[in-house]
């Protein structure tokens, strides 16, 4: 009889997590000839790297229970007013977009559009963002977001280095007016390519033309207009860039960058409604001039015609385009940050200008108030001029006064020991003022009279830098404004979109699991939600707490020593990585160690990343396999003893094996006094089974995104820590708000801090048991499918006992040259079966990568076989002259509903062409778009929203 201990303490969770059931599970193994899942992965994994002793791991808790303590931790952060400001603000999310975008995983489980026919909704949102930023800077082009404001100032550092007519020009400047945390990451981002980043104050800049570029910020940190209309012109005769910081809210007010001469304009869309979050994750913007647009880091979405001339939206500019540039990359950006983007951009859309206009009025007006109060309090406030933050010189008063703020639970910004800073937001009131007021008003001064003072108190803006452009007259900003269009807006775009929440995204490489409501909840708890990234530490308590435990865990499965939660992507972990590296061999003298080894397999990202960290990227190849040449990296490690660096290496590969020479390899680097940094893409395959930490490496970035149940998003967020080994540990990133203050990578001492409780709930509720037996059913299904699929496509790699880890790659090439169907062809034919493709021609073109991950049930596996086994079908009809070379429901693929009621003259019938399999007659995904026309795109580029006629037939 089953006890009540049992019924107790049986975790649900991990059977929620993983899609096979106990009897699929059997009948998988059998078809691979396995009688356990232990005997499977004992196979796959090479016996030199296995682990043995298992995840060192507590069991797995329930979800209530996970979530209960969750909550306890949450309690021991305290929520204060910040007035703290220096890029972050207070705002209200619009309730109906935290529900029906934030909340809801028609938006959140989306991945990056690049099938533009299945994401026809989310690239839609992004085409709003784009025109949002577009429209408030004045600038011509604006990319669909960047990781936050100071990774956009190095971003944009580093374009104008390559745009600048001051080639010889080695020199950035940067006021002391921009955000410190923006400095910071300036600093740390320029060391390694050379440049020397001057900070000044630009009132007194003498010589521009030693500068390549110039960064500004508006309105200044501290508060100041200043009108950079002067200065902007003698940096462009002296031929320098100029780079604008600017905020979103007040450009509804002020003259926009683009109109006083900005080449770029950078900044976050942060206070559109996406909350504080303790410093992430939130959209930063990067707009400029048309010229400069193919230089431009991040995607980009454009207006293209689908092959019915339909208008359609895709990415008019990939991530690749730096990315195939390999070393030569300005840019390693890859996971952005669209989910937040998408949310600043419905804010937008819901508020429309009038409503953004009079957001910004009342935090101004309330800022002007609270100035002439204070004024009457005998206070010194240093702007004449101000939107929303000011400066008060307060001397001995300092420290007293913070106090009395703590005390009615408001936090200032602490500028210096006699400067005390104050920004108002979205959510101040009038009661705020007054309570501002009281904390600064000497004992038994009569406080200011709010109502009389309102009257009385005029803006606080400068004539000659109003605003005078109109903007977001698109009608998409102005007809949801009332609560019931927003939210059928919201609908009609998820609806247009393929995302988890409806099929199975067997994308290889980017491991799209289950993301768990139970690991969602927390994200919106205000206790995570609503902390200031600088508010006072002792504050922030529970955060500290699920860092510290989420780090412990996360150094637990990788097998290394420490961890910095702080990159916000895969790529800013990489980075933050490789500056370990170099930082440890300058440590030990030999900073002339700057050689990167690179496989010819590897991301696009890791090359772009060598090269940012000022290291020389060397590629080894590989052999027939998919396995790195070992012969031919030793010959490297050997012929550049005193210049090795570093080796960076993916595992399992990105061909989707364990490769067995891993263990060789990390020794032949370390031979030669080189570190080995694992890209920890893939770790889904290794949890439990092996650590790259017990293994070789050095240092790996994990994607929190993929391995670890954050959403994709739509193309972000992504939090992408970095894992070291002791020796390096003292080189992992710091933060002016860390114990460690140097090198800073991100703008906050955390990064992404809200979307932790995610990762830390997948742990926490796994266990060490759960975590493995995921990782073996990943493997599992990787091999299920590989099976299933090898009679009809060939499996391109495979070990050297005929499996692959947990993703397989389908060799299509030879398909093309009997039939004339391209791996493009399949991928939209897909779609008609209700699929999002694999990962395309990656890292083999002409082919496509396919990971399951262990959250698919074995009933949505074989769907998706059934459909490429249909599709092989219909390819064998091609070739053999059944279906014509060109009308063919591949070639035609996906097919629209629209195109079934018009005549049809094709030579194959309408059920063929949507129905091909009768189980799509009652769950059927229609695409709103037909295949899309890139060529036209291309020489058409339109990157904001059209004029609504532009839709009208
Ligand atoms: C996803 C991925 C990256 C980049 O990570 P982002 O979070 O997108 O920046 C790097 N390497 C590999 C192998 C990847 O699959």
């Amino acid at each position: 009889m089953t006890t009540l201990h049992d019924l107790y303490t049986r975790n649900e969770f991990i059977d929620r997590h993983l899609g096979p059931r106990e009897a699929d599970i059997a009948v998988m193994l059998d078809s691979l000839g396995f009688d356990s899942l232990d005997a499977l992965t004992d196979r796959v994994i090479p016996t030199s790297i296995k682990d043995t002793l298992g995840l060192e791991l507590p069991e797995g808790l329930g979800e209530a229970e996970a979530l209960s303590e969750l909550k306890a931790i949450a309690a021991r952060n305290q929520l204060f007013t910040s007035c703290i400001g220096q890029g972050y603000y207070a705002t209200h999310t619009p309730t109906p977009i935290l529900r029906n975008l934030l909340e809801n995983p028609a938006w959140y489980t989306a991945y990056t559009p690049y099938q533009p026919e299945i994401s026809q909704g989310r690239l839609e949102a992004l085409l709003n963002f784009q025109t949002l930023i577009i429209d408030l800077t004045a600038l011509p082009i604006a990319n669909a977001s960047l990781l936050d404001e100071a990774t956009a100032a190095a971003e944009a550092m580093a374009f104008c280095r390559r745009l600048s007519k001051n080639k010889a020009s080695q020199a950035f400047f940067a006021s002391q007016h921009c955000h410190p945390q923006t400095l910071d990451v300036l600093r740390t981002r320029a060391e390694p390519l050379g440049i020397e980043v001057v900070i000044g104050d630009e009132q007194q800049l003498d010589d521009p033309g030693r500068y390549f570029g110039a960064l500004l910020q508006y309105p200044a940190s501290t508060g100041e207009l200043f009108d950079y209309r002067a200065l902007v012109e003698r940096l462009h005769a002296a031929q320098a860039l100029v780079v604008v910081a600017a905020d979103l809210l007040a450009l509804t007010l002020l003259t926009p960058p683009g109109e006083f001469g900005a080449d770029v304009a950078i900044g976050s869309a942060q206070r559109f409604g996406v909350p504080l979050g303790f410093g992430g994750p939130h959209a930063a913007y990067f707009a400029t001039r048309e010229a400069f647009k193919r230089d431009m880091p991040g995607r980009l979405v454009g207006v293209s015609v689908d092959r019915h001339g339909q208008p359609a939206l895709r990415l008019a500019m990939q991530t690749r385009e730096q990315h195939i540039r390999r070393e030569k990359a300005t840019s390693n950006i890859c996971t952005a940050q669209v989910l937040l983007a998408n949310i600043a951009s419905m804010y937008a859309v819901y508020h429309g200008p009038q409503g953004l206009t009079r957001i910004a009025l009342r935090v101004h007006r309330l800022t002007a108030i609270l100035a002439a109060g204070l004024r009457q309090l005998g206070l010194d406030v240093q702007q004449e001029y101000a939107f929303d933050t000011l400066t008060l010189a307060s001397g001995a008063r300092t420290r007293e006064l913070h106090a009395r703020a703590r005390a009615a639970s408001i936090n200032l910004r602490e500028i210096n020991d006699d400067q005390i800073g104050l920004s108002l937001d979205e959510t101040s009131t009038q009661s705020l003022v007054e309570r501002l007021w009281a904390i600064f008003a000497e004992d038994q001064k009569t406080l200011p009279n709010f109502a009389s003072l309102a009257t009385a108190t005029p803006d606080a803006l400068p004539s000659e830098l109003l605003r005078t452009s109109r903007f977001l007259e698109h009608p998409v900003f102005n007809r949801y404004h009332s609560e019931t269009e927003l939210m059928r807006y919201l609908r009609r775009l998820a609806d247009r979109d393929l995302a988890l929440d409806r099929s199975m995204i067997p994308l290889g490489s980017c491991t799209m699991k289950l993301n768990a409501a139970s690991e969602m909840l927390p994200i919106s708890w205000p206790e995570f939600s609503q902390l200031h990234p600088f508010a006072p530490s002792e504050q922030s308590q529970g955060y500290r707490q699920l860092t510290d435990e989420l780090e412990a865990m996360l150094c637990a499965v990788t097998g290394y020593d420490a961890v910095s939660l702080q990159p916000n992507a895969g790529s800013q972990g990489e980075y933050a990585g490789l500056l370990a590296i170099r930082a440890y061999h300058r440590s030990r003298g030999e900073g002339q160690r700057d050689l990167c080894l690179i496989p010819a397999s590897a991301h696009g990202t890791n090359p772009a990343t060598a090269s940012m960290a000022g290291m020389r990227v060397m590629v080894v190849a590989c052999d027939a396999q998919g396995n790195v040449d070992i012969e031919d990296l030793r010959a490297k490690a050997e012929a550049h003893p005193d210049q090795l660096a570093a080796l960076m290496i993916t595992y399992p590969s990105t061909h989707g094996v364990f490769e067995e020479g891993i263990g060789e390899i990390c020794r032949i680097i370390h031979e030669h006094g080189g570190q080995v940094y694992i890209d920890g893409a893939n770790l889904n395959a290794m949890v439990g089974l092996c650590a790259p930490g017990r293994f070789g490496g050095d240092v790996s970035h994990l994607n929190l995104h993929k391995t670890f149940c954050i959403p994709h998003g739509g193309g972000g967020p992504g939090v992408g820590p970095v894992a070291v080994k002791s020796h390096l540990a003292p080189f992992l990133p710091g933060h002016a708000h860390l114990e460690r203050q140097e090198g800073a990578v991100s703008a906050a001492p955390y990064g992404s801090a809200s979307i932790l409780p995610i990762s830390w709930m997948y742990l926490k509720m796994m266990g060490g048991a759960g975590l493995t037996r995921a990782s073996q059913l990943a493997i599992l299904n990787a091999n299920y499918i590989a099976r299933r699929l090898e009679a009809h496509y060939p499996i391109l790699y495979s070990g050297s006992h005929g499996l692959v880890a947990h993703e397989c790659i389908l060799d299509l090439r030879p398909l093309k040259d009997s039939s004339g169907i391209s791996v493009d062809d399949v991928a939209k034919r897909l779609v008609d079966f209700g699929f999002h493709a694999p990962t395309m021609s990656f890292p083999v073109a002409g082919t496509l990568m396919i990971e399951p991950t262990e959250s698919e049930s074995k009933e949505e596996l074989d769907r998706f076989c059934a459909a490429m086994i249909h599709i092989r079908q219909e390819i064998k009809a091609v070739e053999k002259g059944d279906l014509d070379p060109e009308d063919n429901p591949l070639k035609n693929a996906p097919h629209t509903a629209a195109e079934l009621v018009g005549d049809w003259t094709h030579f194959y019938s309408r059920e063929q062409a949507v129905y091909p399999v009768t189980s799509l007659v009652n769950n059927k995904y229609w695409p709103p778009v037909g295949r899309i026309d890139n060529a036209y795109g291309d020489r058409n580029l339109v990157c904001a929203c059209p004029p609504m006629e532009a839709y009208e037939d």
